[in-house]
């Protein structure tokens, strides 16, 4: 552990290495420097304050973040992260992902990422509305339904996205389409909180078709079980393959038979941890979870966690980025020599964004999805860019990451040439 976070220091920050990723595509996709300059920074990036009175009388003085990254092909669009090492840096690659991502996705919308740079879990419903709803008050004149909409992400959830969306619709009247993931009380759509770990299972489907792989008894390997990891491996679970790690904060656990998700998932519904589950299985270092033999590997937790210090180790046919940039460019450059595939974060987990722009699409047009047919546009939008990718890779003989890039890249390229910004 101590070595991987030595590493993580030495090798570059999130910030770096999504720029760095798209240096090299814009370049091998030869983009005009001028428009590369462009997308090399962000648009607006907001910094605020964020004071609570916590339940003891202590006063907290929280830092919030929202980076607007580029908005040419339609509003800013992107979650909230609610974590201790949710700083600027790390906020401002996450926006530069979405734009990626978005454009993609063939999604109208542009890129943003909101961070604040707190501890969840260690606040009370009480102190964790109340702060929500200062953020939001701080971030309102920045945000609206064709400026700025934010969703859930790591730490946050539907009930943070109902008081968000109150906080704000009570300044600017009542606007549920400035906030996605929210409860479907609320207007939030059916489907948009499984989206992102149905979406990794409608790639992997489709990785499977093309190559021919039987995902009946694959082994896989999820790293956290939070809304990601927890839906991932439940629907590969019900598909029929065999989950044979997981993890969360509190521990690795494995099982080569393949561990019991039904019952992982109560147990993390209920409030607990997966190691508390009563299932069978043995314990993990985090790590060797990482480093497990496995075919599909799915890093759905935080960043930076497959570096230069374990990529020799992982034995994976194939990762799937459930979570944002969790390969650092050192390690991907290990992984592509290796022959393992890599299905990137903006392609990978591209399912949470596409469900927020139902979601958008429907409060807009006061209309509401049947579940069945959520899913169904989910599947189809995701399977055509796989495929779209996929072509790209076979043409050009490249990596996934490298060809999610450059489409992303040229179709950004387009709109701000189009819109006259350079
Ligand atoms: N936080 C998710 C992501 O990283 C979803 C963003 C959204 O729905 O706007 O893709």
């Amino acid at each position: 552990m101590v070595d991987v976070l030595a590493d993580r220091v030495a090798e570059m920050t999130a910030d770096e290495a999504v720029r760095q990723y798209a240096e090299e595509a814009a370049e091998a996709a030869g983009l005009a420097p001028d428009v590369s300059r462009v997308l090399d920074s962000s648009y607006r990036e907001i910094t605020v304050q964020v004071p609570l009175r916590r339940d003891d009388g202590s006063l907290l003085v929280a830092h919030g973040y929202r980076v607007q990254h580029n908005g040419a092909r339609g509003p800013y669009k992107g979650g909230l992260r609610y974590h201790p090492d949710a700083d600027l840096s790390e906020v401002r690659a996450l926006a530069a992902l979405m734009t990626w991502k978005t454009a993609l996705l063939d999604l109208p919308f542009g890129g943003a990422k909101g961070g604040l740079q707190v501890d969840p879990t260690e606040l009370s419903a009480r102190e964790l509305q109340a702060l929500t709803r200062r953020f939001a008050v701080s971030l309102s004149h920045v945000l609206g339904v064709y400026r700025d909409i934010p969703a859930p992400d790591v730490g946050t959830n539907a009930q943070v996205m109902a008081w968000f969306m109150d906080a704000y619709s009570s300044r600017h009247g009542y606007s549920p389409a400035a906030v996605t993931g929210k409860p479907i009380d609320l207007g939030g759509a059916p489907g948009r909180e499984p989206a992102t770990g149905r979406g990794l299972v409608y790639i992997l489907e489709a990785f499977a078709r093309r190559y021919g792989w039987d995902l009946e008894e694959a082994r896989v390997v999820v790293q956290g079980f939070g809304n990601v990891g927890s839906w991932v491996a439940r629907e590969l679970d019900a598909l029929g393959a065999r989950v044979v790690g997981v993890s969360d904060v509190k521990g690795a656990m494995f099982n080569d038979g393949g561990l019991d998700v039904a019952e992982l998932v109560r147990t993390v519904e209920a409030g607990g941890s997966v190691v508390d589950a009563d299932v069978s299985y043995v314990s993990l270092a985090q790590d060797e979870l990482l480093t497990l033999e496995c075919d599909v590997l799915i890093p759905a937790a935080l960043g930076q966690c497959i570096t230069k210090a374990n990529v020799d180790r992982v034995r994976a046919a194939l990762i799937l980025e459930g979570a944002n940039h969790p390969v650092t460019p050192q390690a991907d450059a290990v992984l592509a020599e290796r022959g393992i595939p890599v299905i990137p974060d903006i392609l990978a987990n591209g399912g949470g964004v596409t469900g927020s722009y139902f979601e958008w699409a429907q409060n807009i047009q006061q209309f509401t999805w049947a579940e069945t047919r959520f899913n169904a546009e989910l599947r189809e939008r995701l399977t055509r860019v796989f495929d779209e990718v996929t072509d790209y890779v076979e043409r050009h003989l490249c990596t996934y990451r490298r060809a999610s890039y450059a489409i992303a890249l040229e179709r950004v390229a387009r709109a701000v040439r189009l819109r006259g910004y350079v």
